[in-house]
């Protein structure tokens, strides 16, 4: 008996991870899908999910009302908590900032904008946004996970340069990764026990690529072609058997400077025509004859 529940303990560790990626993401809606998902035992599934609520990471409701119709005892409800930890979100653009919450399931718990001329040294708008994420931390009291820098340009890996960030006045290869660590750590952004919280710095299409593929319109695709512009250029990301596709470096999928029309507007690149200057936001207003 102590046996079998040693083994069913541990099976159930081991399965905390992929079972809160499993409701996380939605796929997992009921204790009775979460069972079929991880293939374990009803027992099992139902320790990991009691431990999961244990840990203030999910809601178990025992007691669903069923379904109009359906036949049976309904299976218990499985939800993200909705007072669950977050991570702290920090993007940077070409005409600004902002700072965001997000819950578990990608839910925005909290979100601030920041508009200005980003300034040409990367640790003044890094530092401003961190400063603002932590004071959305302090209003909301919620336990902080992990924190990640959206970028727009790409970031070689392994370093976490922004390797060409053309609507920017960075520098080129700027150590945007090392600055994001050390303005977290500053602004006391840390875990319970003080220990720093790990912070990434990524291209901003590639990580809106992410987010799409986990919780939004590429949910449950295999492969996810992402092209978009938010304020200045076009920026694209590809997810390949769902895994984000970087190249050899975290290069791959420049798509805004493939060229579109060889003897179109210059661009910041140094080349022409690139699709980033043609549909861009300011080509799309300059082409209605209207003032950005
Ligand atoms: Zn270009």
């Amino acid at each position: 008996m102590t046996h079998t529940r040693t083994t069913r303990l541990e099976r159930g560790r081991s399965a905390l991870g992929p079972a809160l990626e499993l409701v996380h993401t939605g796929q997992a809606p009921t204790r009775a899908v979460l069972t079929a998902e991880l293939g374990v035992t009803r027992a099992t599934a139902g320790a990991v999910a009691g431990e999961l609520e244990a840990l203030g990471l999910i809601t178990v409701d025992a007691h669903p009302t069923a379904p109009v119709g359906s036949q049976g005892r309904p299976s218990h409800r499985l939800s993200v908590d909705p007072d669950g930890p977050v991570a702290l979100a920090a993007q940077v653009h070409a005409d600004g900032y902002r700072a965001a919450l997000v819950g578990l399931g990608g839910n925005l718990v909290a979100t601030a904008p920041g508009c200005g001329t980003v300034d040409a040294d990367p640790a003044q708008v890094i530092s401003e946004v961190v400063r603002t994420g932590a004071g959305l931390l302090r209003e909301s009291g919620r336990r902080c996970v992990g924190a990640g820098l959206a970028v727009p340009s790409a970031v070689a890996e392994p370093e976490g340069t922004a390797l060409n960030p053309l609507h920017l006045a960075w520098q080129a290869g700027a150590p945007v990764r090392d600055t994001f660590r050390a303005c977290l750590a500053e602004a006391g952004v840390t875990h319970p026990d003080g220990s720093p919280v790990t912070g990434f710095a990524a291209n901003d299409l590639n990580v809106a690529a992410l987010a799409e593929h986990r919780h939004g319109a590429g949910r449950g695709a295999r492969h996810l072609l992402v092209v978009g512009t938010g304020h200045h250029g076009v920026g694209g990301a590809l997810v390949l058997d769902g895994r984000l596709h970087t190249g050899s470096s975290g290069l791959a999928m420049e798509v805004g400077h493939l060229t579109v029309d060889p003897g179109g507007r210059p661009c910041h690149c140094g080349s022409r025509g690139c699709l980033d200057v043609e549909t861009d936001p300011a080509a799309l207003l300059a082409a209605a004859g209207r003032e950005a």
